[in-house]
């Protein structure tokens, strides 16, 4: 029988997800007491830069990347956006960015309503970016350090890259440990080598139990999607390098492989797979679910939650393997790497067709844009859909034109199947 494509279709809950809001709510008082008592120093780090070698100094780590999802999850970014634009800051570049700079001039954070008591995001002592994503990062924390008057220390990436050469991962190892001194004078201790090997080991432990969860959307039915991911990849991002995070994983795993073994699909009746490459919309998450879940199509795998998979984190050698961790990502790579990567998941994920969404602000993780659909599409036969949007500023999505483009999308992979 078949579900009307507008017809209400019933997504099921996740039942670790209790056990996450719990974890992730004592990552940000944790984070909360550090700052306001001074009991520990605080850095901001860009996602995949070297918060393995923060931890392991003993700074409280925060993510402003993460920030800059909650401000869109809760659809506060498209009106704190003006107030950067007016800061000088563009309307074009990374509505992350812009989004968490306004929320700074406004005074304003998501962070209070969900933990009560929390008044701000934590005050800095120091600001560490890695380039290897994009060059925003640079200027978002380089906008801070005049504010606040904090050092910004980082790396600059190569990016482009086909191959991870030993001459790359040396030139970012270098720069890794050039931080290891200027670190040690705020944080007002020295690196205990142990902790650090200790930390990427774990980070490494997390990285491949994360890897199972998603890859438990391998199953038919699936018993995840992207937009689940989307929510639970919070520990893998805040707190990969503790034990906390694996912890969490295990008890998503047992849950997502038990949803396997019974045959519960994540969305009722899946009758198509979709693989989502790009940003997520993340003040439309639910609707592009339900939107899906409707259209009894599950997008079971995407580039976004798999970029917090890092095979290459090695305890026994921890500046080179972290070198080449934050090298070897997706986002750091030239397109014949990006087609082969593409082709590697479509097929183990067995797909029938993929979504580009190309936001508007993140030219890095918009992936339509050098024919890279085409190409792919020639080389698998795999159809493809380019949607138009943003990661954060909704001024930039037609929800009525992605429910349109979605669901023709649909129409046309059901002929072909
Ligand atoms: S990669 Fe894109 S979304 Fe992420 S910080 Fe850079 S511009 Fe923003």
């Amino acid at each position: 029988m078949s579900t009307s494509p507008t017809s209400p279709t019933a997504r099921k809950t996740i039942q670790a997800t209790e056990l996450m809001g719990r974890i992730m709510r004592e990552y940000f008082y944790d984070l909360n007491d550090a700052a306001v008592t001074g009991r520990r120093k605080v850095a901001w780090c860009t996602s995949v830069g070297p918060a393995e070698l923060l931890r392991a100094l003993g700074f409280a780590v925060y993510f402003p990347e993460n920030h800059g999802a909650m401000l869109g999850s809760t659809r506060q970014s498209t009106e704190l956006i003006p107030e950067a634009n007016a800061a000088g800051y563009s309307p074009d570049i990374c509505s992350y960015l812009t989004a968490d700079i306004g929320a700074w001039l406004k005074q304003r954070t998501p962070l209070s309503k969900a933990y009560p008591g929390i008044e701000r995001v934590p005050r800095p002592d120091v600001l560490v970016y890695n380039t290897n994503q994009c060059r925003d990062v640079q200027d978002w924390f380089g906008w801070y350090a005049r504010e606040l008057g904090v050092p910004a220390l980082g790396i600059s990436s190569p990016k482009n890259v086909n191959d991870v050469t030993e001459g790359l991962v040396e030139d970012v190892a270098r720069q890794i440990e050039a931080l290891v001194a200027p670190l040690e004078a705020i944080v007002g201790a020295r690196l205990d080598i142990d902790r650090l090997r200790e930390t990427v080991a774990l980070s490494r432990r997390c990285s491949e139990i994360w890897r199972d969860v998603l890859e438990t959307a391998m199953h038919s039915p699936a018993p995840l999607t992207f937009f689940d991911g989307t929510i639970h990849m919070g520990p893998a991002v805040c707190l990969r390098g503790t034990q906390q995070a694996l912890d969490y994983y295990a008890v998503l795993l047992a849950e997502l492989r038990q949803r396997g073994t019974d045959g519960v699909g994540a969305v009722q009746g899946e009758r198509l797979r979709l693989y989502w490459e790009g940003m997520p919309v993340w003040g439309r998450l639910r609707q592009h679910s339900e939107m899906f879940a409707a259209l009894r199509t599950a997008v079971v795998a995407s580039t976004y939650c798999s970029s917090w998979i890092f095979p290459a984190f090695d305890g026994a050698d921890p500046f080179r393997s972290m070198a080449r961790a934050y090298l070897e990502l997706f986002i750091v790579r030239a397109e014949p790497y990006k087609e082969r990567y593409l082709a590697d998941m479509q097929q183990r994920f067995k797909v029938d067709g993929i979504i580009f969404h190309d936001a508007k602000t993140c030219p890095y993780n918009s992936n339509n844009r050098y024919g890279l659909p085409q190409r792919l599409q020639a080389s698998t036969g795999v159809p493809s859909l380019v949607l138009s949007g943003d990661l954060n500023d909704l001024r930039c999505v037609s929800d009525e034109q992605t429910k349109i483009n979605a669901e023709a999308f649909v129409e046309q992979l059901l002929e072909c199947a």
